[in-house]
Order: structure tokens, then sequence, then C-alpha cells
């Protein structure tokens, strides 16, 4: 044996290794799955690079997975025919953690793991798959000997038993091509030195995996094509198994889609949507995709063009004979015929959700409260608008509490005669919304108002602009004189007792003062015609943007000043009837700029623009302390 090297892991496999080996005992199994799936990777490479013509080494060999298992030696042994690996390869491969997420995987892992929650960081395994490393859960030492499907590369082999370092020699023997993987078990994972036990862990996990997978020569996976086959002839569980071989996610799917298409492209496409989509590593955009297979050749694992951004919770994967196997991976995203199929791909995902939002609403429910978020990006999809605004939902003043959903159909069947535009209003949450003074004049008329909780839908809703003749309007922009026409069952309230012409002038005066006191801070002061409860309230000079979206780009610009507004005053409440009694005595006092400061910097408050609340708690404070002496204990 000529020189041996000895080399060391990088911090993130130490840390995993660390976490993998010392506390996890549960869910160990999967080491099988996350190897089996490298071959089966490695073995997919191999088949694409020989379809394009690329001249591979032992090209007669069979594309295989063989396992072979040593009871008495407590060995495992798995050998594949496919891409192999050459030195520089197998170092960066099997010495570092590649991976997107890894970070903030490793840090949710060792959380879980610290605090003994076993399963769940087993499951946190699963979804993240740990590849490789995972069979250091149950190997005390590992032996990896691959050979290159390169004409010059010499093989090479790994040896590891995962604590700090490996090591690398160069076997003189020869070898064939592809990879093998020699476990030698720990004591307490004796158990998996089992043919049965190996065959079931392949028929949970492997099942699918495109190539035969032997155990001591006995073939165990059913290698099957589901796309491809009659969707009559395929099961409900069936389906489901694939979608969990696929995914790693241990439920069902939400929903299935298995399409083939004949024009204008021909394909066929498996798309699941998940119950639950794992997002928890901040990777789920990053990481979407479809994978790509042509004439049952694996092309791309993951492709980003099938499949647009807001429809990324889609997982599945997409054959078509129309793409030329020998396209590099580099031109696929400019490749017409993906773009097409992408077209395809999202009328009929589009038309599936509409048709289950149509035969099941408890489903559909269920899939925009998971996926809705994502969703709502598609927006800017102009080609499929239509389509788009009829899937949106949201919660409304309509609906009951803070769950329920209401489609924008069903709100323009709700619509009061003589109401031509759709309403909305953004807040962090219902009680912030209905607490808003801008909503006001609509409860008391009785028009519903769309309620919006992230930041999205307002983008969406405004990116709209109309849904079929209603102009979609934030109800801080709404016109107030529009809202005259419609019939409303007004309310009956209390109303304020009128003021004499005079007093009226007065009023006029009082709001110049106003105008005064606040001088370039807002825009004008005027009468309200919108509020009934409230004294006053901030909304928008016509056409300005609505506070939510100038909100969101103050924080893309780091600029905290308040936008310039228009108050408004109503004339009916109490406080203002009463400075309107003191401004008569006299138009300098100074509890009219007080009051005036307090009221425009309590709507800054409400609206969320008011950065120090120094001034507005201070004066409070004050009045406070004034208005207490008239209690009837103190004077
Ligand atoms: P992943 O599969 O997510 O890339 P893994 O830790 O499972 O991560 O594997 C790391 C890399 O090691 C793979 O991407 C591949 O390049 C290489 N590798 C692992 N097993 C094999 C194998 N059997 N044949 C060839 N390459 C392999
Ligand atoms: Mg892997």
């Amino acid at each position: 044996m000529a020189k041996t090297r000895k080399l060391k892991f990088k911090a993130e496999v130490n840390k995993l290794l660390d976490i993998l080996v010392h506390s996890l005992y549960t869910n160990r199994e999967i080491f099988l799955r996350e190897l089996i799936s490298n071959a089966s990777d490695a073995l997919d490479k191999l088949r694409f690079e020989t379809t394009r013509g690329t001249e591979v080494v032992d090209s007669d060999l069979s594309l295989e997975i063989d396992i072979s298992v040593d009871k008495e030696a407590k060995k495992i042994t798995i050998r594949d025919t496919g891409i192999g690996m050459d030195e520089d390869e197998i170092i960066a491969n099997l010495g570092t953690v590649a991976k997107s997420g890894t970070e903030a995987f490793l840090k949710m892992l060792s959380e879980n793991a610290d605090a003994g929650k076993n399963e769940s960081a087993a499951s946190i395994i699963g979804k993240f798959g740990v590849g490789f490393y995972s069979v250091f859960m149950v190997a005390e030492k590992v032996v990896v000997t691959s050979r290159s499907y390169h004409k010059d590369a010499a093989p090479v082999r790994w040896i590891s038993s995962g604590s700090g370092t490996f090591s690398v020699e160069y076997p003189e023997e020869s070898i064939q091509r592809g990879t093998t993987i020699e476990i030698e078990l720990r004591e307490n994972a004796a158990e998996y030195a089992d043919p049965d036990k190996i065959k079931n862990i392949i028929k949970k996990h492997s099942n699918f995996v495109a190539f035969p997978i032997k155990v001591d020569g006995e073939k165990v996976n059913t290698v099957r094509a589901l796309w491809r086959e009659p969707k009559f002839k395929i099961k409900k569980e069936e389906y489901e198994e694939f979608y969990k071989f696929l995914t790693h996610d241990y439920q069902e799917p939400l929903d299935t889609l298995h399409v083939s298409i004949d024009a204008p492209v021909q394909f066929n496409a498996l798309i699941f949507f998940p119950k639950q989509i794992f997002d928890m590593f901040g990777t789920l955009r990053e990481d979407r995709g479809l994978d790509l297979y042509v004439n049952g050749v694996l092309i791309q694992h993951k492709n980003k063009d099938l499949i647009p951004e807001y429809l990324a919770f889609c997982k599945g994967l997409v054959e078509s004979p129309d793409i030329p196997l020998n396209i590099s991976r580099e031109t696929l995203q400019e490749n017409r015929v993906i773009q097409k199929i992408s077209s395809a791909l999202v009328k009929q995902v589009l038309n599936h959700l509409s048709k289950m939002a149509k035969d099941d609403k408890e489903k559909y429910d269920a899939f925009w409260k998971e996926h809705g978020k994502v969703f709502k990006f598609g927006y800017t999809d102009y080609a499929n608008q239509e389509k788009f605004a009829e899937l949106l939902r949201f919660n409304s003043s309509a609906m009951e509490n803070g769950d329920a959903l209401t489609s924008l159909a069903e709100y323009t069947e709700r619509m009061k005669e003589g109401q031509k535009e759709i309403y909305y209003l953004t807040g962090a949450s219902r009680e912030a919304i209905e607490s808003d003074p801008h909503l006001e004049l609509f409860r008391r008329k009785g028009i519903e108002v769309l309620y919006l909780y992230e930041p999205v839908d307002e983008f969406a809703l405004s990116g709209l602009g109309k849904y079929k003749d209603h102009e979609l309007k934030a109800v801080e922009q709404a016109d107030v004189s529009a809202l005259d026409e419609v019939k409303g069952e007004e309310k009956e309230t209390p109303q304020a007792e009128a003021l004499s012409d005079s007093d009226e002038k007065i009023f006029k005066k009082l709001l110049e003062r106003m105008k005064d006191i606040l001088g370039d801070r807002v825009t004008e002061v005027r009468e309200s015609k919108r509020l009934h409860d409230s004294a006053s309230c901030l909304v928008n000079p016509d056409g300005s943007m609505t506070s939510h979206m100038h909100k969101m780009m103050q924080m893309m610009n780091k600029d905290l000043t308040p936008p310039s507004k228009v108050m408004e005053v109503n004339k009916d409440h109490p406080l203002t009837r009463n400075l309107l009694k003191i401004y008569k005595n006299d138009p300098r006092d100074p509890f009219i700029e007080e009051t005036t400061e307090q009221m425009y910097e309590a709507a800054l408050l409400l609206e969320g623009y008011l950065t120090d609340p120094h001034r507005l708690v201070n004066r409070m404070n004050k009045m406070l302390e004034q208005s207490s002496g008239w209690h009837p204990a103190v004077k």
C-alpha cells in the first residue's frame, strides 16, 4: 500500500458528527436511505453521461445497487456502479457539508438534541437529509472505495471512524467503476446486520429508487416510473408512498396532481401539494423545483425553471421526450421547451386548485392556510392574473372570526347596492384593524372590508388593481362621497346637536388654528365625514400610497419620517365641542395647542409611525394629573 494522507473534517462536519454520534438514537435506520439515495444519484449521473455520449470506464457494468450483509462480522457493504469519485472529489464531498441552510439546521438540531428531544431531532434530520454522515449513527468505522468514471482516474479509498479525521489511501488492486461503502457497525447498532431488517428498511424508504437494489443477490425494490403509468392503475397509497419516498415527508400529501399533456409540448408530470411546508431553514425558494426526466434519465434534480417561485410548494417531477438528452444544465434555462412545459404546468396547477376550491372547500382552506403566504406572490404572473385572483382568500369584516376566509367572488356577491369598489384595510391583527378609526364609516354603513394581515396582501391587491369591474381600494383611500351612494343599512346612532351658523364659522377657524400648530407635518386639517366614535384620524392626500405601503418603503429606505397627511377632525365629538368653547374664550389658549399635538401624535401612534412616544406620554400624564383634580373625592 502506498502512502496514506490524514485529513481533518471541516468544523461543520465535526459538529454534525458529534450530534449524530452522541445524541441521536431514534430513527437511525435513515442512514440506509441516505446511502442508497447517494448511490442512486451516482447512477443517475452516470446514465446521464452515457446517454449524452460521454466515454465511461467499465461501460458494460449494469446499473444497480448491491448490498451484502454479514451478520457474524456485523458488517454491511453497499456497492453501486455509478459515477464514482476521484481523490479530490472524495475529499471535498466527504469532508465538508456543502448544503444551503446547514448552519441553521445544525443550530436547530443541537438545540433539540441537547434538550433530549430525540424524536424532533430525528424528524429534523429526516427533513433536511444529512446525507452521507448519517452513517456514523450506526457505524464504528466506514471505508469508502471509489473509482471515478473518467478513464484516467485512479481509485481512491477513504477511511474514518467519524471522530475528527479521515484518511485517504490509494488501493493498488484493480477496482470497478463506482463506489463501495463498507460499514462496521457499532455494538449498539448490531441489529442492522440482518438482511430482513435491511430489506424492510429499503421497502419503507427506498422502494421507488429507479435502479435495482439487491440484498445478498435478491432484488427488493419495485423500480416503477409511476408518472408514466395510466392514472387509473395507480392506487392512492402508491401515490402517497411515492411522495414520501420523494420528499422524505412522514405525512401523506394534501393532494396529488398527475397530468399527461400532448400539446403544445408532450410531458408527464406528477405534482404533490404537501400538507405542511418545511421552511425551517429558510431555504424553500432556493430549494424549490421539480425533478426533470427525459426518456427515463434524470437530467436534473429540482429544476427551478419548471415552476415559478409562487408555486414553490409544489413537489414532484416532470418527464418530457421533447427535450434533447444531450442538453447541458447551463442551457436548460433558456430552453423553449422548458418554458412551454412550465407555462402549461402552471395552468394545470391553477386549474387543479380552482377545482379543489370548488369541490372541497375544507381542503382548499387547509391549502391556503399552509401555502397562501407563498402563493400570494403570484400577483406578478400577469398571464394568469384572472385565475390567480379567483384563488385568493382573505379574512373580512363579514366573517365571524379571524380564521374564516372569503374569496373576492364571494365578497362581490355580498356587495351593497350602489357599491362599486372592493375595500381593504391592513393591520397586524383583527383586533388592530377593528379599532382603526378608518373603519368606522364602513362599519356604520355595513360595507364589508377585507382584512389584510400580511405585507404581501396589499402588494397583491394593489398589483391586481381590479377584480372584474371592481376597483380594489384601501379604506383610507376611499372617496367618502362615493360611499354616499351605497345603500348601506346606516346604523341608528345618536346625533350630536347641530352647530349654529356662527359656531360653524368658528369651527373652521379652529381647524385653521390646528393647521398652524401642526405646520408642515400635515397637508391639511379638515372636517371628517367618516368619523363617529373617534375625535380625529389621519388620511392620505388623494392619490398617495397607503400608510402600509409607505411603511414598507420606509423599511427598505431606512427613512422614518412620517408622511405628511390630512388630519380629519370629528366635528360632533365631545372633545371637539369643548375645544370650540375654549377657542371662543381665547383662540391662543395653550390647551388647544397641547390637545392638537396630542390628537396628532395619537393618530401617528395608531398608524404605527410614532418612533418617539416620550412627548405623548408626558403630555398624557400631565393631562391626567390635571383631570384628576376634577374627581369628586379630590375636589
Ligand atoms: P448530498 O447527497 O445531499 O449532496 P451527501 O452527504 O449525501 O449530500 O453526499 C455528499 C456528496 O458525496 C454527494 O453530493 C456526492 O457528490 C458524493 N457522494 C456520496 N455518495 C456517493 C456515491 N455513492 N457515489 C458518488 N458520489 C457520492
Ligand atoms: Mg445524499
